[in-house]
């Protein structure tokens, strides 16, 4: 039989990995094809200064701001096959990351297969007779030159690696537009220093908007930091202070909070998320985007419809390169054939059970792909259908215990040093002596 020929789509964290993978098992694959975008290795990793477009258009990927370091330690945020350095601090620095990532990628040999500057337009299913599931996919791609011609291939398999940080999501509030002040998301936030004195309302209160709360505070920012969750606990950092959500604008500019208070800030700050976009995704795949829901996924990766297509990488709440680490050789078992899948009708089945057992745990449409703490099980149970290694039992200890210590010190936790002390134990070294 011939080798699997794979398509791969993005050179960030989870498309370096699902080509790591790949090329580990030249028997039965061909080394993959990747297709990036941009110049670069890393994704969302490679800062960019400017903001809106690379210049030719193409708008910027990375939503990495300036002085960023990382919110997991790299104990466990690393891919488990490939440790960051030993003398960097537990959290580091975005460039890090990045320098971390191009050494994965030449670690592993990837370099050659990837196709820099080549964007993928259009990923379209055919019917075959002799493809994997008697399926296949044509793969059209372009490189930005205009007039830019087009290049289609042929695959058996497409792992959907473009990231899901990129396309900025501003919630509908009523009156937005009657605003006078800047409007801004998250993702064109480079550094606080245009802020200073100003005073911002910063609408969400997830890992970016915390962090950039406290950036703005360093410049004397007056933040407000409106969010919908309960009030957090943890000392605020000086000139922070907390409020229901934005409920409307009124017809002066004045921002109404739930709680009928009302602010006239200089800047209005959305650090609300992103959406989640397969442009490239032809129709008949039934792809669907509801909600901030990414359905129907088998195990949030297949659809069922097409089980040679993989969409890795879409749930929130999670520790990106292991979660990507575990994906990707479960992807491998199912293509190879150790974990035959279900039938489509059992898969759909899988899926509707799944969710409506989530709902009937109170969770929302739109929180569905939130896994926190259930990505344990998630991993565990990938790894056992697909028999291979699951993550050493520290991995999810240490991870949680971050957690815990953020949302207790919220304005110290990056100062902390972990140690892995063995597959079962480590210890955390932080400004209040906790171990
Ligand atoms: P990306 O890194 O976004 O990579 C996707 C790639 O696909 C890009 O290179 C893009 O150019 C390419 N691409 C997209 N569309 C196409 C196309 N049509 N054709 C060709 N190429 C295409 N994670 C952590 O583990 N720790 C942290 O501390 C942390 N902090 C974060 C802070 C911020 C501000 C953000 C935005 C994210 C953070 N993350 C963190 C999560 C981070 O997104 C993941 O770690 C991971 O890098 C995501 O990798 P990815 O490959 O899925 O996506």
């Amino acid at each position: 039989m011939s080798r699997l020929r794979v398509a791969i789509i993005g050179a960030g964290g989870a498309g370096l990995c699902a080509a790591r993978h790949v090329l580990s098992r030249p028997k039965i694959f061909a080394p993959p094809v990747v297709f990036e975008q941009t110049k670069s290795v890393g994704g969302t990793w490679v800062y960019k200064e400017q903001v809106n477009s690379y210049g030719n258009g193409m708008p910027i990927h990375s939503s990495m701001y300036r002085d960023l370091r990382t919110n997991i330690p790299k104990e466990v945020m690393s891919f488990p096959d490939f440790p960051f350095e030993k003398h960097l601090p537990s959290f580091v620095h975005h460039t890090e990351v990045r320098k971390y990532l191009e050494k994965y990628c030449d670690h592993f040999k990837m370099r050659n297969h990837i196709k820099f500057e080549t964007t993928v337009d259009a990923v379209v299913p055919v019917r075959v007779e002799n493809g994997w599931n008697r399926l296949a996919w044509d793969v059209t791609t372009s490189d930005g030159i205009d007039p830019s011609p087009s290049v289609e291939s042929r695959f058996d398999a497409v792992m959907v690696c473009n990231g899901h940080f990129f396309d900025p999501y501003i919630p509908a509030i009523p009156g937005l537009d009657k605003f006078t002040g800047a409007v801004i998301h998250s993702h064109n936030y480079r550094s606080a220093e245009p802020y200073a004195g100003k005073s911002v309302v910063l609408l969400g209160a997830g890992l970016s908007g915390l962090d950039i709360a406290m950036e703005l505070s360093q410049v004397n920012a007056k933040v407000v930091l409106s969010h919908g969750q309960k009030p957090l606990k943890g000392p605020l950092p000086p000139g922070v202070q907390q409020s229901p959500p934005v409920s409307k604008v009124l017809d002066d500019g004045t921002l109404e909070f739930q709680d009928g208070s009302h602010a006239r800030p200089d800047v209005f700050l959305f650090c609300t998320g992103y959406n989640f976009t397969f442009p490239f995704l032809d129709k008949q795949v039934g792809l669907k985007v509801k909600e901030h829901l990414v359905s129907p996924l088998y195990k949030f990766l297949i659809p069922p419809a097409f089980p040679s297509l993989f969409v890795v990488g879409v749930c929130r709440a999670i520790c990106p390169f292991p979660h990507f680490h575990i994906q990707t050789q479960f992807i491998l078992s199912v293509l190879d054939g150790s974990f035959p899948l279900p039938s489509q009708e059992e898969m759909e089945k899988d899926i509707e059970l799944d969710e409506a057992a989530r709902r009937a745990r109170g969770i929302a449409t739109r929180h569905i792909l939130k896994l926190d703490s259930e990505q344990w099980a998630y991993n565990d149970e990938l790894a056992r259908l697909a028999g291979f290694q699951p993550l050493p039992p520290y991995w999810s200890n240490l991870y949680e215990s971050n957690k815990v210590f953020r949302s207790q010190d919220m304005l110290n936790y990056k100062t902390y040093n972990y140690k892995v002390l063995s597959q079962e134990e480590w210890t955390v070294q932080g400004p209040q002596g906790l171990s």
